[in-house]
């Protein structure tokens, strides 16, 4: 399958880089090194199709992803020749086999009925839609504003650490207007904020050991949501045991402190009313493990650094924020 998609997209590719287009000029280094990459691994994966793919992509889709559907787009002038000549073909046949009109006519609603179901849509072109997409932004936005992409070419300074799920729905500069160079922003499935574990967690660890020690960003706000298929996954799974994916069950469990709240206090309530509960639990869950970070911790015991929990619901355009409410003990003595 990845042979025959990257073998598939190929020739469009390649076609960018030997020939640019007017507008290919908008594109930016990177997306042309991109190109001549994905170029690389089509050409070699498709001159030895006939090898096994390497032990470590697995050649079948994973979890619940679709698999991708190419649909090939049809063309008015296809085959319309043959057409011309099939229907000329049926015609002199029914006229010369009138009983066999009857028999014809039940084909033919066959053949409509099939017709009427047949998807015509082009195929979506991903590459068309990235050089569109960064045309208007490089125009509406990129060259609009100078000042700031000038600004931002000497580093960043962002104010805010930003925690929020992969879901498309959610991006939080979307939702919260943030502008480049405003939020440093981790996002990941069901916007987990794991405890600290050099070993289990480093990405996660290092981005917020960069965002805190390095970036000095003066808040962190850890955004839940609505409909968050993550905390439906930890809502749902077992607790613990073997599990069917190789990351996610694994991944969402960090939240099961917020489940077993939820469980206790709502576990009567339908599982649509504990997921959104355990959306803002969560949350709070993640704000704890947080405090895990040394470098959090302090930064919260000498307030230069306030933590917040959110909440937003894209269901009914809301969007909730908290502080933190952890009551901090001073250290007693035995
Ligand atoms: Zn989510």
């Amino acid at each position: 399958m990845y042979a025959t998609a990257a073998a598939l997209i190929a020739p469009s590719l390649t076609t960018s880089l030997r020939k640019p287009s007017s507008s290919s000029s908008t594109v930016s280094a990177p997306f042309a090194r991109l190109i001549s990459n994905n170029s690389l691994a089509s050409s070699s994966s498709s001159s030895s199709s006939a090898a096994p793919p390497p032990s470590l992509i697995r050649n079948q889709p994973v979890f619940d992803a679709p698999t991708p559907i190419i649909t090939p787009t049809v063309r008015g002038d296809m085959g319309s020749e043959s057409y011309d000549e099939a229907i000329a073909a049926l015609k002199k046949l029914l006229s010369e086999r009138e009983d066999l009109a009857p028999v014809a006519a039940a084909k033919i609603d066959e053949i409509t009925a099939q017709l009427q179901t047949l998807d015509t849509k082009p195929a979506f072109d991903a590459v068309k839609r990235i050089k569109t997409g960064f045309a208007k932004f490089k125009t509406e936005k990129y060259l609009t504003n100078p000042a700031l992409y000038d600004e931002l070419s000497k580093g960043q300074s962002p104010k805010f650490m930003v925690f929020a799920c992969s879901d498309s729905r959610v991006c939080p500069s979307h939702v919260l207007d943030f502008q480049p160079g405003e939020a440093f922003v981790v996002r990941n499935v069901a916007n987990i904020v794991p405890p600290f574990d050099k070993l289990k967690y480093a990405g996660v660890g290092s981005a917020v050991e960069y965002a805190v020690l390095h970036l000095k960003v003066e808040q962190i706000v850890v955004i839940g949501h609505s409909k968050c298929g993550g905390i439906k996954g930890l809502m749902t799974f077992p607790d613990e045991g073997p599990t069917s994916t190789d990351f996610i069950e694994d991944w969402v469990r960090v939240g099961l402190p917020a489940k077993s709240k939820v469980k206790a206090e709502h576990g009567s309530a339908s599982i649509d009313d504990q997921c959104v509960s355990c959306e803002k639990e969560a949350v709070n869950v993640f704000l704890a493990n947080l405090l895990t970070y040394p470098f959090v911790r302090n930064g919260l015991i000498h307030k230069t650094l306030p933590i917040k929990g959110a909440h937003y619901d894209f269901v009914n355009g809301t969007f909730e924020l908290w502080g933190l409410d952890f009551c901090l003990s001073p250290p007693t003595s035995a």
